[in-house]
């Protein structure tokens, strides 16, 4: 069974195990019996339903998958497939999509001019193409893709959407943490290369490289837990998901300590569990289970893989 799939695995169930939870006050969790993969609650859908997250990953890897590489305009594309036709989605229906992504596909629809449809102001810092940077981490990985070009990568494929230079580093750490956790390191041991690694200054300035101060501070399991914000902007997506990694033991925990920090769960859970899937696989299978379309969730990360590999 191969680690990679099981990062990618991880992705989903845990995206699936917060959509219930979508949105909650941390306050109001406590309340909550939270352990197995329910339905329904914040949304009108099913155990199982994956959301927006795996969507348009999926969407990513398939349009990788075609073009046996990265063609930006073909994924948007596919973005645009989705929020139209309901592709890539859990029951042929799309329930949750960021505002900053919908701006920008229906400005694709528009213009059709992908260097223009990506929203930059600094109010656009949202975490919807954070979401999406698993299969750019595992792609550069395979392809010993240089540093230099990953950040050209990650850059393309967030500005189909966000292309505010914070949402851009925020995406380039966490590929570069990926890189390192896929190498073998453990999440300690990534963390602190992460915040070793001396360019991002270099890539995307100083002022969005401040903006990330705490995470590169190398303290950041330290803070407490209430004082970590866990909306939809992509620096408290990013501050929650090292704090929740590197503080549980185990994939099941570390999802449950996820939607326990609430509001924006499935997203911190679907980036928690694209670590702890990895690092320590044991996704329950009881869970795994619940997963609408497994089969074609699991065919299309084989598929990944191999155009990665090759
Ligand atoms: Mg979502």
């Amino acid at each position: 069974m191969s680690k990679i799939r099981d990062s990618f695995l991880g992705f989903v169930v845990g995206d699936a195990f917060g959509v219930p939870y979508d949105g909650y006050q941390r306050h109001n969790l406590k309340k909550e019996k939270i352990g197995e993969m329910v339905g329904y609650k914040t949304h009108s859908e099913p155990a199982g339903s994956w959301s927006d997250d795996t969507s348009m990953t999926l969407a990513t890897m398939d349009s990788v998958i075609n073009n046996n590489g990265y063609d930006y305009e073909d994924i948007m594309k596919n973005f645009c497939c989705w929020y139209s036709n309901g592709e890539y989605t859990a029951s042929g229906k799309l329930f949750d999509i960021g505002k900053i992504t919908r701006t920008a596909i229906l400005n694709y629809r528009s213009n059709e001019n992908i260097k223009k449809c990506g929203q930059g102001k600094i109010t656009d810092n949202g975490n919807g193409s954070l979401s999406r940077m698993l299969p750019v981490a595992v792609y550069t990985y395979y392809k010993s893709v240089s540093d230099e070009d990953t950040y050209e990568i990650v850059k393309n494929v967030s500005s189909l959407t966000h292309s505010h230079k914070i949402a851009i580093l925020g995406c380039f750490i966490y590929v570069k943490f990926m890189q390192y956790i896929f190498s073998g390191k453990s999440i300690r041991e990534a963390y602190e290369a992460t915040v070793k690694y001396r360019h991002y200054v270099e890539y995307a300035g100083i002022r969005a490289t401040n903006y990330y101060a705490k995470i590169l501070s190398g303290k950041i399991d330290k803070v407490k837990q209430e004082d970590l914000s866990t909306s939809g902007f992509i620096l408290d997506s990013l501050e929650a998901v090292f704090w929740v990694a590197l503080n549980s033991r185990n994939y099941e925990e570390s999802i449950i300590n996820s939607v326990m920090l609430g509001r924006d769960a499935d997203t911190t859970c679907a980036l928690v569990g694209s670590i702890t899937g990895f690092v320590y696989g044991n996704i329950p299978d009881r869970w795994t289970d619940k997963l609408l379309k497994k089969d074609y969730i699991l065919e299309m990360i084989e598929k990944y893989e191999e155009v990665s590999m090759q």
